[in-house]
């Protein structure tokens, strides 16, 4: 029988390798994608802006394949806890979980082979139960939590997503610190424009530097609303919380470069580097 999986998505390879093998399974996928607070706000903006293009694609949006369901979490990273990603994560499916009980078969998430989390996997599984134990013992059906890519090396991944197609691999975020490559003031706004892209530095960028290198991969161009801030900042004065994802995705947007943009970017900026050199 086809199962309900709950399963954590967010842009990168892994998840997006997990989510075409859940699909290809059979089974019922309701990605769900964890808005946390303490992670990147260019990251997370361009993170859903991938899932939403990936669920679009054709080949993904098959019928058994659910909509997106995105939980907020407001949290900030805990000083001493070196993986943070395992509490964010099991606690935003949580969330997920006891809002449709008995509902799911199994939750997922898509650690790989040598992923951190994986030295824990055993820790992260007792985190999951002891949601369930400390909201409702007479709970009689916990999803049990999967990992169902721990065997699967980063270059399994990558092929697995080539062989599927090109574009899927191509379009995926993975980068933890996005940078910028590129940075404008906009006339009419007052705010300012940034191009960004995969840093190259981040343990993420340097292993897909390895095996499809990082110039193929998207650039996102984001756009800050400063009339709009400035606006906030005077009706609310320090009360706003600026850090809030929601007033956060309000007040910077990000659009991905198509190609031809991409390419007159890259010119621009070589321009620049060679000006500079020549000490102009
Ligand atoms: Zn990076």
């Amino acid at each position: 029988m086809n199962k309900n999986i709950l399963q954590a998505l967010s842009g990168g390879f892994d998840s997006t390798c997990l989510l075409i093998k859940n699909l290809e399974n059979g089974d019922h996928v309701y990605p769900v994608y964890i808005k946390a607070s303490s992670v990147d706000p260019v990251k997370r903006q361009i993170e859903l802006k991938v899932i939403k293009e990936l669920l679009a694609n054709p080949e993904i949006k098959t019928h058994n394949l659910h909509d997106l369901i995105t939980v907020p979490l407001h949290m900030r990273n805990i000083d001493g806890i070196f993986s943070f990603q395992p509490v964010l994560w099991t606690l935003g499916l949580f969330c997920e979980v006891k809002k449709r009980r008995d509902f799911y078969d199994e939750v997922h998430i898509g650690y790989i082979m040598n992923d951190s989390a994986v030295s824990y996997l055993g820790e992260i599984k007792r985190i999951w139960r002891s949601f369930f134990s400390l909201s409702f013992p007479e709970y009689n059906k916990i999803p049990e939590l999967e990992f169902p890519l721990v065997k699967y090396s980063k270059e399994m991944v990558i092929n697995k997503l080539l062989y599927f197609q090109n574009t899927v691999a191509y379009n995926c975020w993975t980068c933890e610190r996005p940078s910028v490559l590129y940075e404008r003031k906009k006339k009419n706004h007052g705010g300012r424009e940034q191009i960004i892209e995969h840093c190259g530095r981040c343990a993420p960028c340097k292993k897909i530097k390895e095996y499809i290198g990082l110039e193929n991969l998207p650039r996102y161009r984001r756009t800050e609303h400063r009339e709009l801030l400035g606006r906030l900042v005077k009706r609310y004065k320090e009360k706003l919380p600026l850090d809030d994802p929601i007033i956060l995705d309000m007040l910077i947007t990000c659009e991905k470069l198509d190609e031809k943009e991409s390419t007159h970017i890259t010119s621009i900026v070589e321009r620049r580097e060679n000006r500079k050199k020549q000490g102009m």
